[in-house]
């Protein structure tokens, strides 16, 4: 199938294949005839499936078939995702495919000065970015009207929910349009989502892409067992040994990402941590160093790194296993994307072995384990219990973190995590960096 026979007006095929997209992936050919019929849909997709041009390009497509009412220029799009670096990416798609076409968008976030996005909603959007406690609080000043909302898109909407932004998305939807188009989209359909879909959508279309909870299957998995003492040391081996020039690291804990930040710049590795303590200005100058190459390593949380698109993105490695197993799937999801290989490997130590045989009775196969030669683990070293503060509070408004904070300080700043460790440093400063001991060659 290709772009041309979608029915998508010519502006956007062409925008379409100026990025070099060769055909539909299986949700843009799914979902794109579906919403410009003007249907609701209900999409299961991960990110790296493409289905932000899923949505985007039909959307894109319809307001620019119905003709705008003259003089003031309303909201007429309404796209809610859960974080703030979502949003941008989000918004520059909406801008890639919509260059030619004489359509109006905004990105607003929190974290970052409210007036200037002012200024922009002042001079008129058709299409508004968002998350959705900015939203709110631009909802709140007025300075913002969604009365005339044609389209609404939840993306990612299972980790709005788990982010506790419920309550913010069923204000915001009470100030739409009753006549509307909506698009839900997750990448699991928890109970929490089935009814929220239930109250939001109209005869939706169920558009299931990726088998739930599986995972891309362009991604090779492995694991390497290894002392938790010596996992920064094998981690800067690799990096070095293979030569690594952009990989993304996993930790569980904000403190964690600061300290392996640490610790990679002594062995002479570039590296930026991302997680919700950063400034928004911090975030987004982590992320563009990291996509433009100036930095080798990434070292992010989940929340921080959740609808993270770094095109090419060919490593990802979990330097601790996450707490929820659901979300090795979506940190993996980060690399072998929309057709590209991608590699993700896991450093796991003993305390992690409980955390692992989750991961994979949840994906229904062991993963390939392998250790690397000269870091063996000790048997002697005995399993640290992984302290866990609070775990899976799908849908529920989370009572730590800075969600209470959010809405006085007037920032939509990503909450708290689905789950957090306060784990307390173990790692003393590990030695040095081994010499290259016959690591499997792996290509970049
Ligand atoms: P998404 O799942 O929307 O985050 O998209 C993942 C990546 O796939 C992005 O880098 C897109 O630019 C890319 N992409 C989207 N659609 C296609 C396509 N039809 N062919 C190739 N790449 C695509």
């Amino acid at each position: 199938m290709s772009f041309d026979s979608l029915g998508l007006l010519a502006e956007l095929v062409r925008a379409v294949k100026a990025q070099n997209y060769n055909e539909p992936t299986p949700i843009q050919s799914q979902a794109i005839p579906v919403i410009l019929e003007g249907r609701d849909i209900m999409g299961c997709a991960q990110t790296g499936t493409g289905k932000t041009a899923g949505f985007t390009l039909p959307l894109l497509h319809l307001l620019s078939k119905k003709a705008t009412s003259k003089g003031s220029r309303p909201v007429r799009a309404l796209i809610l995702t859960p974080t703030r670096e979502l949003a941008a990416q989000v918004g520059e798609s909406v801008d890639v495919y919509g260059k030619h076409l004489p359509l109006k968008s905004a990105v607003i976030f929190g974290g970052v000065k409210i007036n200037p996005q002012i200024t922009k909603l002042r001079h008129g959007v058709d299409i508004l970015v968002a998350t959705p406690g900015r939203l709110l609080d631009h909802v709140n000043q007025k300075t913002v009207d969604l009365s005339s909302v044609e389209i609404l898109v939840l993306d990612e909407a299972d980790r709005m929910l788990d982010m506790g932004f419920i309550n913010d998305i069923r204000k915001t939807i009470a100030l739409l349009p009753k006549e509307r188009q909506s698009l839900l989209f997750s990448a699991t359909f928890s109970q929490e989502i089935r009814k929220l879909a239930g109250s939001l959508l109209k005869s939706p279309v169920l558009i299931e892409v990726a088998r739930r909870n599986d995972t891309p299957e362009l991604v090779k998995q492995q694991i390497h067992p290894v002392d938790r003492e010596r996992k920064r040391e094998l981690l800067s081996h690799i990096i070095s040994s293979q030569n690594w020039q952009q990989v993304l690291v996993f930790t569980r804990t904000k403190h964690g990402a600061n300290r392996l930040v640490k610790q990679l710049e002594q062995d002479g590795i570039s590296a930026a941590a991302i997680h919700g303590n950063k400034s928004q200005g911090a975030r987004t100058q982590a992320l563009s160093s990291f996509k433009n190459n100036s930095i080798r390593v990434l070292v992010a949380t989940d929340v921080a790194a959740r609808g993270l698109d770094i095109d090419q993105l060919a490593h990802v490695v979990n330097f601790e296993l996450p707490n929820v197993p659901e979300d090795y799937v979506h940190r993996i999801g980060r690399t072998g994307r929309a057709g590209n290989e991608g590699e993700a490997m896991s450093l796991v130590c003993i305390d992690e072995h409980k955390l692992l045989q989750d991961i994979e009775r949840l994906l229904k196969r062991e993963l390939p384990k392998e250790v690397v030669p000269g870091y063996e683990p000790d048997p002697s070293i005995k399993a640290e219990p992984i302290l866990k503060r609070r775990s899976g509070f799908a849908g529920k408004k989370p009572s730590f973190g800075n969600a209470g904070k959010r809405r006085t300080n007037g920032s939509s700043s990503a909450p708290g995590g689905k789950s957090k460790t306060f784990g307390k440093s173990r790692r003393k400063n590990p030695g040095k960096v081994g010499a290259s001991q016959g690591f499997r060659s792996r290509g970049k």
